[in-house]
Formats: structure tokens, sequence, C-alpha cells
């Protein structure tokens, strides 16, 4: 396959400088003799860890849409809201870009990165080759800058500061779901290991 030629060859991240790889022992990493950048490493039970990380995380994600995410007790009146409000309110209010970008950022490309991750994991678990993996990986390596459901809780937390004197706030599952969420999501980008997958891509049919 012509993905073997081109993964054998890497550039240093901070230095440019250009390597042979060669393989590595579980828990190895290899750094750049010139300016001791880590050029590539050999995670321990890579496909393990992501997978379950993976499904915890997708676990969450149901629990954070489902469940309220903050109710408002004002003069007498109780407010629901969902995560998808946020998105909603910013669209009521006119702001229809920013509405679009809150939706594919905190919801919708986490969950394509979850079941993109899933679908490629699973089968490879089991030995498997799934279909159309090579494109469907690296779509979601791409999609990783885009996934931003830090940036909606950072919007919560303003939204709190300034309406906890005027109204009463309950917390909701979704939003502790949502903050755990992140965790688990951040966590499965670090205990994956690509190259894992790609040798792995390369030897089942
Ligand atoms: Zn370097």
């Amino acid at each position: 396959m012509a993905t073997a030629s081109t993964h054998s060859l890497i550039a240093c991240h901070d230095c440019d400088f250009l390597y042979r790889k060669h393989p590595l022992q579980f828990g190895e990493r290899a750094t750049c003799s010139r300016c001791g950048a880590l050029l590539y490493q050999k995670k321990r039970d890579s496909l393990d860890r992501t997978l379950m990380l993976s499904l915890a995380a997708l676990i969450l994600f149901v629990l954070a849409n489902v469940y309220p995410f903050m109710t408002f007790k004002i003069s007498g009146r109780v407010q629901v809201s969902h995560l998808i409000t946020g998105v909603e309110e910013l669209y009521a209010q006119g702001f229809l870009e920013l509405s679009v970008l809150v939706l594919l950022t905190s919801i919708l490309l986490p969950l394509v990165k979850i079941l993109g991750t899933l679908y490629i994991l699973l089968p490879l678990k089991l030995n498997r080759r799934p279909w159309k993996a090579p494109q469907i990986f690296r779509l979601i390596e791409a999609l990783g800058p885009w996934v931003m459901m830090e940036v909606y809780l950072l919007g919560v937390i303003v939204a709190y500061v300034k309406l906890v004197d005027m109204a009463t706030i309950v917390l909701g599952i979704a939003l502790y779901s949502f903050a755990a969420l992140i965790v688990l999501v951040a966590a499965a980008g670090m205990t994956l290991d690509p190259e894992e997958v790609w040798e792995r891509l390369e030897t089942t049919s």
C-alpha cells in the first residue's frame, strides 16, 4: 500500500529534520537528536484504553444531551435548559453563524469523532478491517482541532456567574456529564496511537 512508504518517514514537528522510522517496543519514545522534541512513541494498551474511553464518552454524550443542563428559578418561574438550548438561543437572537459553529464544535463534531473512533477501533480489536477505514480515520484525525466543547462550557460558566445573583440555578446531570465528556474525549485523544492504528489497518484485511 502507498501509505506504508509515506509512513516510514517522519519530520520533526519542531525543526523539520527528517527521520526514517524504526519499530519501537511498547512504552518507548523516539526523540529528535537535533532538538529533543518527541517524534513518535508506542503507547501501551492504546487500542483497549482508547476503546474504553470512547465507549464511556458515548454514554456521557447521550446523558449530556438527554438530561437537563441547568434549571433556572426566577421569581417563581422555572426554566429548564438543555445542551442544545444554547444553540437555539443564539439562533433566536439572530446569531446564525455562531449558532451553527457552536452546534458543530460542541455537539455534532464531538459525536462524529467518538463514533468514528469506535467505528475504526472496534473492528480492529476483532481483527477486522472496517469499510473505508483509511479515509474515515484521516477524517477523525483532521476533526481534532474542531472539537471545542470546553469553549461551550466556558460560556456556560460566564453565564452562570452573571445570573447567579438574580436566579436560583440548579446544575443538572447533563452539565456534569458534559464536563466529564470533555475530560474523556481529551483522554481518548491522548491514549490513541495513530501509528498503531495505521499498522493494524495495513496488516488486517
Ligand atoms: Zn527536532
